[in-house]
Order: C-alpha cells, then structure tokens, then sequence
C-alpha cells in the first residue's frame, strides 16, 4: 500500500508539459520585475475581520431604508440586489434613481475606525517594496485617505484612485483598470495586484499583473459567498491571509 504513490509521479514531472504551456500560465508570475504595487482597500490593507465593512454594508442598508422609507429587511435585500446587478449598490442607485454619488458616499463612509489600530509591520513592508504604491478602491477617497491614516500607512502610497475617478465604474469593469492605469502611466506587465475579492483578479491577471488574493482561511465570513467563486482560479498567482508576512517574504 505504501507503494503505491511512487508509480504515480513520472519522472520529469516538474517540467513544463506542451499541455500545460499550451493552455497558458504554468506557472504563477513572480515579483522580481514589479514596479507598481496596487492594494486594493477594505478588507485587503486592513484584516476582513477588522469591524469596518460591516459599519459600511449597515450605513448602506440604512440608507435605502431612509430613501425609500423601507423597513431594514427590504433595504438589505434591495441592497444586495443593486450590489449584484450592478457591482456596488451607489452605482445600481445612480442608474435606476439618478442618486448623488456624494450623498451616499459621505453617508456610507461615516464610521468609527477608533478600532483600527496602526499597523507597523505592515507600514514596513510595504515602505520596502520597489517603485509606487497605488490604493485601487470602490469607496471614496476620504474614506481611503481616513482608514490608510488609523493604519499610519496613507504617507506610503503614490496616489488613490477611487470610486469617482473611475466615474463610478467599480472593479471588476475592464474600463475602470485601463483608467486606473492610464491616469497613473502604469504598466500593467510590470505591476502586481493585492485584492480581497477574486473576481476583481480576473482582468488584472489578463492585463499581465501579477495577481494576489488577500483573504482569510476562513473565507466570507463578512462577504457574499458569490463574491468568493474563482478564489482557485488560474487568474490568481498568490494568496495569503497575511499581507504584511506575504509582502516581506517578496524577493
Ligand atoms: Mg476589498
């Protein structure tokens, strides 16, 4: 019985097969030619159990309930509705009732981050890390600019595009990353990506970046088990549920 694994690997088995460099990308793509480094932000710069995102998710609960005057159960349906059809709610809010991004927005993003501590190692590394640093976010740039502050990171990043630089457009839309990297005159085949959502991977790895899935083993404790699908896609080059520990470790 103990025998039984050695059949199973042919020799020759760490090289590359014509079936595998046939279909595409045997091997996930390293760092050593990374000149751009792009974070998203909730859930990625700072840990997915942090409780911010669920003060964000319940304010946007709250406010469809006010806009519509609905009880919390049919604006959290509502919600999740808008977030589905159309990538974030403010977008599903701006296209069927014409909404005023900035009105959501500062509502939204009114939260206490009393609770989020400084995070000095991962201050360190990424002050480490060779070439510019980009925050790529589908909140506001207040909220970006406040939460990289209580982490005391916001001095470490070269620019922020957020929601409205991208006209609204979240990720995973194509044209939000070709704005995104147009404004900044990024090369995408020598940048690499850090998300907490999967699907927002996709089209980066496309663009030729070097892709990492920033999650917690035990995933989408506070997110929508759909936002998860793709997590073992081939469109992922890395993951890891420690991105201060991951980016130190980066040769
Ligand atoms: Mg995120």
């Amino acid at each position: 019985m103990n025998d039984t694994r050695a059949p199973a690997m042919p020799s020759g088995g760490g090289t590359t097969s014509v079936a595998e460099a046939a279909s595409g990308e045997p091997r996930p793509r390293g760092f050593a030619h990374v000149e751009s480094w792009i974070f998203d932000l909730d859930n990625t710069l700072y840990p997915a159990g942090s409780p911010l995102w669920p003060q964000i998710d319940q304010r946007i609960t709250a406010f469809v309930a006010g806009l519509f005057g609905i009880d919390g159960m049919s604006a959290r349906a509502l919600q999740k509705y808008y977030y589905q059809r159309y990538g974030t709610t403010l977008r599903g809010l701006m296209i069927e009732h014409d909404l005023d991004p900035a009105i959501f927005l500062d509502f939204a993003h009114d939260i206490d981050r009393s609770t989020l501590a400084a995070d000095e190692a991962l201050a360190i590394a990424i002050a480490a890390l060779p070439g510019r640093r980009f925050v790529l976010t589908s909140g506001s740039h207040g909220h970006a600019m406040k939460t990289t502050a209580h982490l005391k990171i916001d001095h470490l990043f070269d620019g922020v595009f957020d929601i409205a630089a991208g006209d609204f457009i979240p990720k995973p839309d194509e044209r939000t990353y070709l704005r995104f990297l147009g404004q900044f005159s990024i090369e995408p085949a020598k940048a690499a990506m850090f998300e907490d959502i999967p699907r927002n991977l996709e089209v980066p790895h496309r663009l030729g970046m070097t892709t990492v899935l920033v999650a917690p083993r035990a995933e989408h404790e506070t997110r929508e088990a759909w936002e998860g699908e793709g997590g073992s896609a081939r469109f992922i080059d890395h993951r890891t549920d420690d991105l201060a520990g991951f980016l130190t470790q980066i040769k």
